[in-house]
């Protein structure tokens, strides 16, 4: 049988049903057969290698076949791979429960697991909705979302989050929602600082609490960086005020930090940056370094209180995933956890951050880009057929698959958001291979953008 890529590629595309993919495209543009990983370098069946910019799709924290992780994994196969999390417990759980409410924001104490991120911020959704049902408050059952935020794409998900391409079909199945203008910088008038504009956003969050706080349970937002929105970011300054205002008008708080957890915006938490503690805290793609599915939602004494009953209240979070709290899922979480104690990541990551943020600014002078930010291990940069009034290129153009397409030749997996490129690489990456990604990144703007 072959086994090089024309070979996989045929396989595949008779049978496999590939995630958020026109699968048509796939008659132009080649699927990747990726044989296997080391570090931060993929390598498909023809033995071409690819360097790994988005982290898997923003999971991978420290490499491909980590020997620290896959020892970890391997030693929790030889134990137990899976038990029911109803009725029993098992070590990796309870070490891993430990050792997130130990870093995660003081106050967070209570650790409900489930096996990806939307499913994570479903669970959050419905505990804060049935918080308020168990305290006597049922008129509180609505949620204020940010534009252009993302949540995942269960119904739940989805309906919080803001992405009209993700979104807008299923419109009809949603429930309904608050949408708010987002803290997002790019929008900032010339002038303004980032910290300026997030607190003049804030306003808009303001009056919606004002007016709808006591139909409201939650607040949900992305941390710093709305990433599936386009990598746009905002201040932490936002998040000082919406916590206040959280407060003052008693709404949760929900932090989905799924895809800026685990120091991707330089702190292990973005929510460190403003000094805050969420009521709800939803972890996912890095919690195992990007091995295994698993989520997490943190939470308070006070809002684990209102469930804890005699059962004929009937006020228990009658909420489960068959694989809710997998073994060898937090197998891989505690190894995560371990190399971020031991090998002082987020220093590293200063240094790398720096590198990436000083390199990718260089292609701020390029006519056909905006913009370009960053918030730690995260930079992008905004593609624009219009520079100083900033219209976009019609999305028809697909102007960020051409750079993908180029990046791919040189052997660099880039996956540009609509026109947004972005560097989101696994922190085990070496300052040449930065500046390979940069440099690949510009010929691909050059490219895309030269007629
Ligand atoms: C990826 C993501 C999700 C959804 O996680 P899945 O595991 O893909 O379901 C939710 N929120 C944010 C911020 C994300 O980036």
């Amino acid at each position: 049988m072959r086994t090089d890529n024309a070979a996989y590629i045929e396989r595949d595309l008779a049978h496999v049903w590939h995630p958020c993919t026109q699968m048509k495209d796939h008659e132009q543009v080649p699927l990747i057969p990726i044989r296997r990983g080391q570090g931060v370098w993929l390598e498909d069946f023809d033995g071409k290698r690819y360097l790994d910019a988005n982290s898997s799709w923003w999971v991978n924290l420290f490499g491909h076949a980590n020997a620290r992780i896959n020892a970890a994994v391997s030693a929790q196969l030889e134990q137990l791979e899976q038990v029911i999390l109803a009725g029993c417990t098992h070590e990796p759980v309870i070490r891993l429960s430990e050792a997130l409410t130990g870093v995660a924001p003081a106050g967070l104490t209570r650790c409900f697991y489930a096996d990806n991120g939307s499913s994570a911020v479903e669970v959050a959704v419905k505990m804060s909705f049935h918080y308020w049902r168990n305290v006597g408050r049922s008129a509180k059952r609505r949620f204020i979302t940010l534009s252009n935020s993302y949540h995942g794409e269960t119904l739940g998900a989805l309906a919080v989050g803001n992405v009209a391409l993700y979104k807008s079909i299923y419109q009809p199945l949603l429930m309904d929602v608050i949408t708010v203008p987002s803290p997002d910088c790019y929008e900032r008038e010339p002038g303004q600082t980032w910290a300026q504009h997030s607190r003049a956003q804030f306003e808009h969050m303001q009056a919606a609490l004002d007016r709808h706080s006591e139909q409201t349970a939650a607040v949900i937002v992305e941390p710093l960086v709305q990433c599936a929105g386009g990598m746009r970011m905002y201040d932490p300054v936002y998040l000082q005020l919406l916590r206040a205002a959280c407060d003052r008008h008693q709404v949760h708080l929900i932090a989905d930090e799924i895809a800026v957890g685990f120091g991707r915006t330089g702190t292990l938490f973005a929510c460190e940056q403003a000094g805050i503690r969420p009521d709800l805290l939803c972890l996912s793609k890095g919690l195992t370094a990007g091995y295994l599915p698993l989520s997490a939602v943190l939470t308070t004494e006070a809002l684990y209180a209102a469930f804890y009953d005699e059962y004929t209240k009937l006020t228990a979070f009658l909420h489960s995933h068959s694989f809710t709290g997998n073994p060898l899922a937090c197998a891989a979480a505690l190894a995560c956890l371990d190399i971020f104690r031991t090998d002082a990541v987020l220093e590293r990551n200063r240094m790398l951050s720096a590198h990436l943020g000083a390199r990718a600014r260089a292609l701020a002078a390029h006519p056909h880009v905006a913009e370009v930010r960053q918030h730690g291990m995260i930079v992008a940069a905004e593609l624009v057929r219009n520079k100083a009034s900033r219209e976009p290129y019609p999305w028809q153009e697909r102007r960020g698959l051409a750079i993908y397409r180029h990046a791919l030749s040189r052997g660099v997996l880039l996956r540009p958001v609509g026109d947004v490129v972005y560097f989101m690489p696994p922190y085990v990456i070496t300052p040449e291979e930065i500046d390979l990604m940069v440099e690949v990144a510009r010929e691909g703007i050059e490219l895309a953008t030269c007629d």
